[in-house]
Order: C-alpha cells, then sequence, then structure tokens
C-alpha cells in the first residue's frame, strides 16, 4: 500500500485550527528550531483527530502538550585530567508525566541546546505512548563533548552532572537511559553517584545499566534490532522481506551496530556505516565483529574500518544516501538525510526507509519518499523499541527479576509488532493509509490526550 501523495498537507479546514498555534509556539519557544520541526511535523498530521475529537481542542490539549512540565537547566563543573576546570551546561526537560514517570534518555554532545533537548523530549512522550507501556516522556542531555576524553574525566563529568540531578529523579518520577554519547560507562557514573548521594540502590532510577547490577538484556540491541524488526514489519505489509535486500545504515554508535547485526540476521547485506568523519562501503557487506572492536572496544573511527578490511572503502565527509540500496537506515543524527538525498534513494530505487534515529529525515525529504510510494516509518516509531525494553528493564527490577534473553527478544518483537499495527490501522481510519507518520502521531496522542482528559487541567 502507497502513501497518500498530500499527506502531510493539512486541509484548510485544520489549518485554522493548527496554524495560530504553531505561530503561539514559535513566539513562545524562540530560537529552538529543532523542537519547533518537531512540533510542526506532529501538529500537521493531527487535524483529523481534531476535528473527530473537539474535546481536544476544548481542553487545550495542545497549548498544554507543547509546554514541558518542568524545565531544568543547570551549571556543570568539572576539573580535567591536568587540573583545568570546565563548566558545561546540564538540561532535564520533564515534557510529559500523563502515562507515567518521565523516560527519555540523556545526551552528552557539543551540540546539545534547549531546543534539541526539547524536540527530543516532545517526541519522546509519542514514541513512548506508542508502546504500550506505563511511561511519560522527557530528555536531558549536556553540551560536553565526551570525545578525547579518559574514563576519569568522563566519571568526574558524570559525577558532576548527577550530583545536581539526582533531586529531580526517581523510579516513580523521572528515569533517564543512554542517547548520543551515553552508554553503558556513563550510566555506570551516574548510577553510582545517584546511590552515593540517596544512599538507595534505586534500580529503577536509570536505565542501560550494567547486566550484573540490575540491567536488562537486549537493553543494548534493542534499538537497533527494533528498527529492523519495524522494517520487516513493513516490508511484510507490502508482501516483501528483509531477506536479501541490500541495506545502508548510517552511524556507527549504539542503534546502528545492533540494526547491523538483526538485518544480517534476517538475511540482509548491510553495506554502509558512517561517524561523522566519512563513511565505508563494503560491497561484500559489513564485517560486524571488526566494527564493534573499532566501535565498541576501541573508540575508535570507522576510517580505522577501511584501512582493516580490503573489501572496503572509506569516504570522507557525508554521502553515504548516495550508495544504492534496497533499504535506509539512518541511525546517526537529525537532519542527516536531505532533500537531496531522498531523490536520489529514490533514483536507486529504494523500497524502504526507517528511522533508526531521532529525527534524522528532514521534512522535505520525508515529503519526497511518501510521494514516491516509499514505505517511511518515522523514529517515533522505529526506534521506540530501546525505551519499550528499558521499561522491561524497569519491570524486572520492580520484581527484582531478570528475564532470559530469548524472553526478553521476544517481548521486543511482539511490542514492535504491536507498534506498526497500531500505526498501520490508525492511518488507515484516519484516511491516511500507509502513512506511518500520520499513524504514529495520531495514535500516540490519542493515548496521551485521552489521558490528560481524564487526570484533570494540571
Ligand atoms: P551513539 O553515540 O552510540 O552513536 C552516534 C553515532 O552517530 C556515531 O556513529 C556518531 O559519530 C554519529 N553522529 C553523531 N552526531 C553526528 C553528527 N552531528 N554528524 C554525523 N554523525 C554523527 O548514539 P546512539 O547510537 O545511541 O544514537 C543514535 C541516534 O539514535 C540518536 O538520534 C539517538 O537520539 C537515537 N536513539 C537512540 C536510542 C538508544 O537506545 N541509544 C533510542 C532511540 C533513539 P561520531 O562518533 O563521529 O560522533
Amino acid at each position: 500500500m502507497t502513501a497518500t501523495p498530500d499527506s502531510a498537507i493539512p486541509h484548510a479546514a485544520e489549518n485554522r485550527v493548527i496554524e495560530p498555534l504553531y505561530a503561539e509556539i514559535l513566539r513562545r519557544n524562540q530560537g529552538e528550531k529543532e523542537f519547533h520541526q518537531a512540533v510542526r511535523e506532529v501538529l500537521e498530521t493531527l487535524g483529523p483527530v481534531l476535528a473527530q475529537r473537539p474535546e481536544f481542542v476544548d481542553a487545550r490539549i495542545i497549548e498544554r502538550i507543547t509546554e514541558p512540565e518542568r524545565q531544568l537547566i543547570f551549571r556543570v563543573p568539572w576539573s580535567d585530567d591536568s587540573g583545568d576546570i570546565h563548566v558545561n551546561r546540564g538540561f532535564r526537560v520533564e515534557f510529559s508525566s500523563s502515562l507515567g514517570p518521565y523516560k527519555g534518555g540523556l545526551r552528552f554532545h557539543p551540540s546539545v541546546n534547549l531546543g534539541i533537548v526539547k524536540f527530543l523530549g516532545f517526541e519522546q512522550i509519542f514514541k513512548n505512548a506508542l508502546t504500550g507501556m506505563p511511561i511519560g516522556g522527557g530528555k536531558g542531555g549536556s553540551d560536553f563533548d565526551p570525545k578525547g576524553r579518559s574514563d576519569a574525566e568522563i566519571m568526574r563529568f558524570c559525577q558532576s552532572f548527577m550530583t545536581e540531578l539526582h533531586r529531580h529523579l526517581g523510579e516513580y518520577t523521572d528515569v533517564p537511559a543512554g542517547d548520543i554519547g551515553v552508554g553503558g560507562r556513563e550510566i555506570g557514573f551516574l548510577f553510582g553517584q545517584y546511590k552515593r548521594i540517596t544512599n538507595r540502590f534505586e534500580s529503577g532510577v536509570l536505565t542501560g545499566k550494567g547486566l550484573g547490577w540490575g540491567g536488562a538484556l537486549v537493553r543494548t540491541e534493542a534499538t537497533g534490532y527494533g528498527c529492523v524488526l519495524f522494517t520487516a514489519e513493513m516490508l511484510r505489509s507490502r508482501g516483501e522481506s528483509l531477506d536479501g535486500q541490500r541495506i545502508a545504515v548510517s552511524g556507527s554508535g549504539n542503534v546502528a551496530i545492533y540494526a547491523i547485526e538483526k538485518a544480517q540476521q534476517l538475511g540482509a547485506t548491510v553495506i554502509t556505516c558512517s561517524d561523522s568523519d566519512g563513511y565505508v562501503v563494503d560491497e561484500k557487506g559489513i564485517d560486524l565483529a571488526l566494527l564493534k572492536e573499532i566501535k565498541e572496544a576501541g573508540r575508535g573511527r570507522v576510517a580505522e574500518y577501511a584501512e582493516r578490511r580490503a573489501e572496503a572503502v572509506f569516504v570522507p565527509g557525508t554521502g553515504v544516501w548516495n550508495v544504492p540500496c534496497d533499504v535506509a537506515l539512518p541511525c546517526a543524527t537529525q537532519n542527516e538525510l536531505h532533500e537531496a538525498d531522498a531523490l536520489t534513494l529514490v533514483r536507486n530505487g529504494v523500497k524502504a526507509v526507517a528511522e533508526g534515529a531521532n529525527m534524522p529525515t528532514t521534512p522535505e525529504a520525508v515529503r519526497v519518499l511518501q510521494e514516491a510510494g516509499v514505505a517511511f516509518a518515522p523514529g517515533k516509531a522505529a526506534n521506540a523499541g530501546g525505551v519499550a525494553t528499558s521499561a522491561l528493564e524497569m519491570q524486572q527490577n520492580a520484581s527484582r527479576d531478570s528475564w532470559t534473553f530469548s524472553h526478553t527478544e521476544e517481548r521486543l518483537a511482539e511490542i514492535m509488532r504491536h507498534i506498526h499495527d497500531s500505526c498501520y490501522t490508525t492511518a488507515e481510519r484516519y484516511g491516511r493509509p500507509g502513512n506511518y507518520v500520520v499513524g504514529a502521531n495520531i495514535a500516540g496522542f490519542e493515548l496521551v490526550a485521552d489521558a490528560m482528559l481524564a487526570q484533570g487541567l494540571i
């Protein structure tokens, strides 16, 4: 089934409701361009549900859902190995607790600012709702750049960050996890400092923990695996499978590595990966053991992959989407797949694009893909496997239990099928068959908006 060509364009009557709301959001959140982009993308698809459910308009759900319940900005001072002092800025945006405690990752990257944290937190509300798990939406991070820092420097930074953040967290209040620049090492340092300050071994306060101290099997793999499982569901609904497909992946971090792993398990050949220096093309298929050794064990660069593997070529700069493929999985960062890239992908016959990263595809590129009938999965649906498995980690922490890999992976697969089906059927119900953007936004929004109505004006 193909997408409705005009699916992203609201009709005139819907426009009259949405445009003034959007103008007010621009006025109140000046300079936060990624947040504007994320809000716009959601609002443009809500017209049909607002028309059918006027109670949402009367209760000012849009005005309330676009205003975080709480926004925290704090100073993070730390000293490097030479004793020099640095000051970074920490953020935590607690966006929505309608469905459960605030839940969403922490990002450490020099580009982090309030607008980026708000875009991620806003997306997280709907993503978490789609999982069907009892979790609200939040996000945080810092403009700290972990690249090139020693373990001791990372630890001091994490301890300073948590010294402020701890007072806002709790297993029933706000439960962070990792994101760009925050993996198992950082979660360990953050958890240790939380435990030390509060004198509580509160496992459920952070997810992505080590397996020996409250972590869950499959959490590391979950986002990448989930993205590929979602892609397989999209292809299945079109009578195809991943077996034998050529896949282009961007990024080489947590999401990218486990997307590559699951795609290979399902019979596909992954021919690319990248980092911010450039990309690798390996026509024989990425050697995942080598990539993991370079990236996970050594914290190295993808250029090294091509140095160590004769079949691979390293190309500096962007351009991974010029490599012909059947399926594209952007798994690096926001706004990394532009209109020109989408045109190239379509020209090269791409069948499906699924966002492993958050908002990697620009709105213009989404439109090109949808108009060409490409199956397009937005991140809030396709990468929800990570947070869903975090919620499974919280369940295990609450019951002091730990599940096997195969049981947890089966739960993840069930959740991804559920998300796919609810996006698919919601898009059909609202007259936009095959449009997963509309399906994901409306399905997530309805769950949160109904809870907000039930819980009164708060
Ligand atoms: P990692 O830090 O593990 O990896 C990020 C990857 O993206 C690295 O290869 C990095 O390269 C590359 N990258 C980051 N910023 C840029 C940039 N500005 N330009 C080019 N490449 C860049 O992060 P994750 O894999 O965890 O996250 C990737 C994406 O997935 C993010 O959008 C994140 O929000 C999203 N996501 C992650 C989840 C998770 O469970 N981890 C859950 C849901 C979504 P380099 O090393 O050169 O910076």
